[in-house]
Order: structure tokens, then C-alpha cells, then sequence
């Protein structure tokens, strides 16, 4: 049998309209939650817990002590993903309230754990529901509201990628390359870069089509079975940064970089990503440049250690990241 898994449920209305009969155990940031508790005080909350860290063992202790009905997380990629794990975990139907548009979390319905210094994707489930209020969304900070962009730029780099292993013949079986597939991606790029600048100003129609965006790219890539389309050198870069600095940074904060390195050292023109990125306000500055530099000459040892699909950066060498590093 073949699984395809769906998107959740979307529903665009103000949070104070939110009718939520159950229990509901709570999985949150606190800077969120801070940001529209009072918009959510219909709520009954049970049980609520803020993770700490995408550790399983952690999310394993919540799940076995959570309490309620139906697992409502509000917050960004960690809560979600949390929440994710604890109702499947427990069989229980999750809402997610995103505060930001800060990663396509929302929409998948794997959840991303830190293991030996890489991130692992385990099989959780997609919310049942996801609930956009767009003035929450809009009064966000502006450096994590609409920097899932990077979810969706990454198409520019993994679909090279996805080329480049096929092309060397290195692609395996069960992701193998598929031309039309790349098309499609290739159009979610050029309507990300389109909607970038109204996105990036909170702008209700462009974080509509920034939704549109990470949605289908995520549809596709569970259509397809896996993410070569959109997960690539920008990831893996960012994966290996994040072992590093040995603390998470927002997603955005660690791909954005990764997107216009790798593309750099892809040799693609790299002036409308980082145009998106800015008009998205996703910091680019934020990983101190030592770890840039150990990140890039580690990085084709840490891809092979780690077993990641192949890429450029499994092969990138001293000239061709300082090619990357100077796209930064
Ligand atoms: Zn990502």
C-alpha cells in the first residue's frame, strides 16, 4: 500500500471566533502564547506543557502526562512538532494555531527530533486543523512572520540537487528523479518570489499566498513520498550550523543562509532569493562567521556520516564555498 498523507484542514478567522468544546491539552512557546492568550480565553485548558527542546525522549515524558481532549499547540516549528508527536502518540485530535509563518511544520505530518547532531523526520501526523488569524499573524515579529518563505525558497537549491544526483546517477529508489515534479516545484519558487515582498510586509494577501506556497510544496512532497524537491545542501547546511553552535536558531535564521551558500556555490544567480529573504526580514547574519566557515569545510564529512541524499554539499570544496560564503 502506498500512503499519501493529506494537509490539514485550514481556517482563516480571528481567534476570539474559536468554538473548542473539549478539553484541550496545551503545547506552546511562551513568547506566543504571551501574544494571544488573551484572544484565547474560551479555551479549557486540562493540561499544558512548553517543550524545551525537539528531543523525543522529552516529547515521550509530555505524552505520557498529558491530559484532555484535543491537543491544541500555539507556536512555531518546536511546539508544533511536539504537539504532533503527543497527539499521535496518544491518539488524540490535534489543532495547531500558528503565531507566525515561520516554517511549513503546519503542514507536514512528520516531526523534526535532534539526534547525534542531526535532525531525524519520524512519522507523527498532520493537524487535523490549522487556524490562521491573519492580524495575529501580521502583528508577529517580523523576523519569524513570514520566514517560512525559506520552506519554499528551498525549492532552488534541493531541486538542484535532486538534478545533480541524478545526473551522477545517485539518487535511490525510492526518491528518484521526476521532471514533472521538478516543473511543478519550480512554479511554487517563482510564486514564493512573487508574493515575498507582501508577505514579508504582513500583508494579508501576500501571507495568504506565502500559505498557498508551503501547502502545495508540501503536498507535492507527500505526493512524491519524499522532499528532494525542497530539502537539499540548504538543510543539511543548516542541520550541521545548528550541531555547531551546539543551540537551535529559528529555521528561518539557519536555512536563509543556506539557501543563497549553497546556491552560491551551485553557481545559481543568488540576487532573487536573498531579494525574498530581506523582503521577508529573514536575519541572514545571525550564524557568527567562524561557524559559516567550520560549517562548509565539515559539511561533506557530516552529509556522508549522516547518510543524507546526495547533494552539492557532499562535494563542495574550499573554492567553491568561499564562492557560497561570499552570496551571503
Ligand atoms: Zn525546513
Amino acid at each position: 500500500m502506498t500512503r499519501v498523507w493529506p494537509l490539514p484542514e485550514l481556517q482563516y478567522r480571528p481567534l476570539t471566533d474559536i468554538d473548542e468544546p473539549r478539553d484541550v491539552a496545551l503545547v506552546y512557546s511562551r513568547a506566543a502564547w504571551d501574544a494571544v492568550a488573551s484572544q484565547l480565553t474560551s479555551l479549557r485548558v486540562a493540561w499544558s506543557a512548553e517543550p524545551g527542546a525537539a528531543i523525543e525522549t522529552e516529547w515521550r515524558r509530555l505524552a505520557d502526562e498529558c491530559e484532555g481532549e484535543v491537543v491544541v499547540s500555539v507556536g512555531g516549528g518546536l511546539a508544533t512538532d511536539a504537539a504532533k508527536y503527543i497527539a499521535s502518540t496518544r491518539g488524540l485530535p490535534l489543532v495547531c494555531i500558528p503565531t507566525a509563518l515561520s516554517v511549513d511544520a503546519f503542514f507536514t505530518w512528520a516531526s523534526g527530533v535532534r539526534r547525534d547532531g542531526c535532525v531525524h523526520y519520524i512519522p507523527t501526523k498532520p493537524p487535523d486543523r490549522v487556524v490562521v488569524d491573519f492580524e495575529v499573524i501580521r502583528g508577529a515579529p517580523p523576523s519569524v512572520r513570514a520566514a517560512g518563505i525559506g520552506d519554499v525558497l528551498s525549492i532552488a537549491t534541493g531541486s538542484w540537487d535532486w538534478r545533480y544526483a541524478h545526473e551522477r546517477g545517485l539518487n535511490p529508489e525510492d526518491a528518484p528523479y521526476d521532471s514533472s515534479a521538478d516543473r511543478i516545484a519550480a512554479t511554487l519558487l517563482a510564486a514564493a518570489l512573487e508574493c515575498a515582498d507582501a508577505a514579508g510586509a504582513g500583508d494579508e494577501e501576500g501571507l495568504r499566498r506565502l500559505i498557498d506556497c508551503l501547502a502545495l510544496e508540501v503536498q507535492l512532497c507527500n505526493l512524491l513520498g519524499h522532499s528532494r524537491p525542497e530539502e537539499g545542501s540548504e538543510h543539511y547546511f543548516a542541520y550541521s550550523a545548528e550541531s555547531i553552535l551546539g543551540h537551535g536558531l529559528p529555521h528561518g535564521d539557519l536555512v536563509g543562509p543556506g539557501i543563497l551558500i549553497m546556491a552560491g556555490v551551485q553557481g545559481q544567480d543568488t540576487r532573487p532569493l536573498r531579494d525574498a529573504l530581506v523582503a521577508c526580514h529573514t536575519p541572514l547574519d545571525t550564524i557568527p562567521p567562524d561557524v559559516l566557515e567550520r560549517t562548509l569545510r565539515g559539511l561533506p564529512e557530516y552529509c556522508r556520516r549522516h547518510e543524507l541524499p546526495h547533494g552539492i554539499a557532499h562535494d563542495v570544496t574550499h573554492e567553491m564555498g568561499r564562492r557560497g560564503l561570499d552570496c551571503l
